[in-house]
């Protein structure tokens, strides 16, 4: 079947999925990039949805064998912001008119530490209200796997968004880059707690995994769809020296650029499919290449994620190396994200929650 036969069907198969994934002639792609943009400006429209992402600690239990802030890495220096500091770049995002911010940090699972993420949720809600904002800014964690009632407090206290990604769906080769008390069955599980407690709940992938196969990453696809996922943040995979992936993998130029390319036929695959869900430009896609994020919305991404950790924390928080924006200021991030999206021709959703459309079809419904 032609690629515009596939792009022609309402419902993908496996097989559509791969065969989109492996196009590699410039006129495919460029099928299929139009038909995700598209797809984007029916279901969702045009505008970039912002995200103030607070990188507020890099302090983790896990041991994930490709990220950089693993807890066996001794050459991170370890850093928690205080809550004064997280609510301090909260009202920052409030004035740049964000409308939402992301708390990501390590897993941690300790009752300090639950305590800590309430008293940020709490903080931020209190200082940011105003008439624009009456219920203060939206609030994302990215604070990985707890328990259900943990999720709860995290809600009641007035969370509503939550980013935990699968990394990948092959139990193979999720358990190659994890330690064994790591599990593939968890993540899915967390993620269904996640969805009973009522977030809005993100998901994604980590793309060109040594090891990982086109195969793999369709069934990501349909796990996303089949999980009925309102928001995806993915991107390749990068290394990082001081991980036992980044010393026993090479990552020449040439697989850089295959990374990067898959990265952005997944994130159009995903429009294709999953069509008003909302879609992160990450980080990752900048590092490793300088227009990466650009490249991302005209792929058919919808969200970005401005930083606002305070500078001197954010050469702490590498997950990968060469990872950009770490010696700018807030404001410098503001006018050079502003400068970006409008190089692509789109436009900034100042001041909303910009909730995905998915999460509200769905109570529709
Ligand atoms: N601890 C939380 C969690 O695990 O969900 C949030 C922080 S974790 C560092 C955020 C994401 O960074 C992970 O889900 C992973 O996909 C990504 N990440 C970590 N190391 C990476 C690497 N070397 N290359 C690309 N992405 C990476």
């Amino acid at each position: 079947m032609s690629i515009q036969d596939i792009l022609s069907k309402d419902t993908l198969s496996r097989e559509d999925i791969i065969r989109l994934l492996s196009a590699e002639t410039p006129e495919e792609i460029e099928l299929i990039r139009s038909k995700a943009y598209n797809t984007m400006l029916e279901y969702v429209g045009d505008k970039v949805y912002l995200r103030g992402l607070i990188e507020f600690s890099n302090y983790c239990v896990n041991d994930c064998y490709y990220c950089g802030i693993r807890k066996s890495n001794a050459n991170t220096e370890r850093y928690l912001l205080s809550v004064e500091q997280v609510i301090e770049a909260a009202k920052l995002a409030a004035e740049f008119d964000y409308g939402s911010v992301v708390l990501q940090s390590g897993d941690r699972r300790d009752e300090q530490f639950i305590e800590y993420v309430v008293s940020c949720i709490k903080g931020i809600k209190d200082a940011t209200k105003s008439e624009k904002y009456p219920e203060g800014l939206g609030i994302t964690l990215c604070v990985g796997e707890q328990t259900e009632e943990t999720y709860r407090r995290f809600f009641e206290a007035g969370a509503h968004r939550y980013l935990l990604r699968i990394e990948t769906t092959n139990p193979e080769l999720f358990s190659k880059i994890h330690p064994p008390q790591q599990k593939l069955e968890a993540r899915i599980e967390a993620l269904n707690t996640l969805k009973k407690v009522g977030f809005q709940v993100g998901t994604g992938v980590m793309i060109g995994l040594p090891g990982q196969t086109l195969d793999d990453l369709a069934n990501d696809v349909l796990f996303f769809r089949n999980m009925d996922i309102d928001m995806i943040g993915m991107g390749p995979y990068l290394p990082h020296n001081d991980t036992p992936m980044g010393k026993q993998y090479e990552t020449t130029e040439e697989i850089k650029k295959w990374r990067f390319e898959l990265s952005l036929r997944m994130i159009a695959v995903c429009r294709i499919v999953l069509k008003d869900v909302n879609i992160a430009s990450t980080t990752a896609l900048q590092t490793i290449h300088p227009t990466g994020r650009e490249e991302g919305l005209r792929y058919g991404a919808n969200v970005i994620m401005p930083q606002i950790t305070p500078t001197e924390y954010r050469k702490n928080y590498m997950l990968y190396e060469d990872k950009p924006c770490v010696s700018e200021f807030a404001a410098e991030c503001h006018s050079c994200m502003q400068m970006r999206i409008a190089s692509v021709g789109r436009s900034i959703a100042y001041g909303v929650w910009g909730d995905p459309l998915h999460f509200r079809n769905k109570q529709k419904n």
